[in-house]
């Protein structure tokens, strides 16, 4: 850490001692933190956030060994961790006493990860326990990618924001339940299906999709302001230019490759690359989101963190109907 950095860090665990909210970088999405241990912090951030009791947050540690001396691991939770972290998986294990039950939301499991950023981690290292977290948005909104997006969304409403950069992997983590038989991959991230199977001897079965998912996995989630049309690859520049017939200000999330379709007021080209498809997607919603009534998009192939970017982009359609 540099000494901007530590001095930062510093401030960060001030406000977080005095029960105040601090949004971290993770390499998934921004985080709006709160001391894990303390009723009145986590409650702020339901408050600041506008989400609803019931839908749980994340528990943040510094470590697996960390993790351990606070939460009870079932095997399945060691195996991942041990392959997966730090990094971009959370896992649903039983609660803790130790923690507050707000962080829960009102569930007797709790939602465990231990983050890939470098700043996130040296903060709860130095902070010393571990901090209660949900994307950086408020409700329902796109997660922040970006230290700008999180003062856009929150404002003077969070109370320091520890800036780290842009994030890496761009979609919020993989939600896999590890106290079911077989585990339950509830929510797809960067980490997949086969990857997961791959680091562990138990089963883990797809109940990502949207009417079995984690708890706050909404149909109707991670939407732009705009309105979000998913349209077949080859119908994609008739429908844009059906669309700005009505009178609306059309924005186009282009397929790699397709030919721009001139009636869109704004168009961004997506990489072909399923890892800056991720990175970037939730940037690109908001610039379109600054300029255009409705946003045309088509779906991914679903390879890799593709199949996250996939479900995302379902649910945002799902939410503007
Ligand atoms: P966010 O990072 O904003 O997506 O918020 C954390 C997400 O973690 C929630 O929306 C839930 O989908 C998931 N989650 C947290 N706790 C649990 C839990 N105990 N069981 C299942 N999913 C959970
Ligand atoms: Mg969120």
């Amino acid at each position: 850490m540099t000494p901007d950095e530590l001095e930062r860090i510093h401030q960060a665990c001030r406000v977080l001692g005095a029960g105040g909210l601090v949004a971290f970088p993770t390499e998934t999405v921004y985080g709006l933190g709160a001391d894990a241990t303390r009723d009145d912090g986590v409650e702020r951030i339901f408050r600041v956030k506008r989400r609803p009791l019931r839908h749980p947050l994340i528990a943040h540690f510094a470590s697996l060994a960390m993790m351990r001396d606070w939460v009870e691991l079932p095997p399945m939770a060691v195996e991942l961790g041990e392959r997966f972290w730090p990094g971009p998986l959370t896992c649903v294990v039983r609660r803790s006493a130790r923690l507050s039950p707000l962080v829960s939301g009102g569930l007797d499991t709790l939602a465990v990860r231990v983050p890939g950023h470098p700043l996130a981690r040296a903060l709860i290292a130095a902070f010393g326990s571990p901090l209660a977290a949900p994307s950086a948005n408020r409700f329902g909104r796109v997660s922040p990618t970006s230290a700008e997006h999180v003062r856009t969304d929150l404002g003077s409403d969070v109370d320091f924001v520890l800036d780290g950069g842009a994030c890496e992997v761009g979609v919020e983590s993989t939600i896999v339940d590890c106290l079911s038989e077989p585990g339950r991959l509830l929510r797809r991230g960067s980490v997949t299906l086969d990857e997961l199977c791959a680091a562990t001897t138990r089963a883990i079965e797809d109940a990502s999709d949207t009417a079995s998912g984690a708890p706050g996995t909404l149909p109707a989630h991670y939407a732009p302001e705009a309105r979000l049309v998913l349209v077949e690859r080859d119908q994609f520049a008739e429908a844009v230019a059906r669309i700005a017939a009505q009178g609306a200000r059309v924005g186009a999330l282009l397929p790699p490759g397709r030919p721009r379709p001139a009636q869109a007021v704004h168009v961004i080209e997506l990489e072909s690359d399923p890892i800056l498809l991720a990175r970037n997607l939730y940037r690109s919603l908001r610039e379109l989101d600054a300029h255009c009534d409705v946003i045309v998009a088509s779906l991914p192939p679903e390879v890799g963190v593709g199949a996250a970017v996939a479900d995302r982009l379902r649910r945002a359609a799902a939410a503007s109907h």
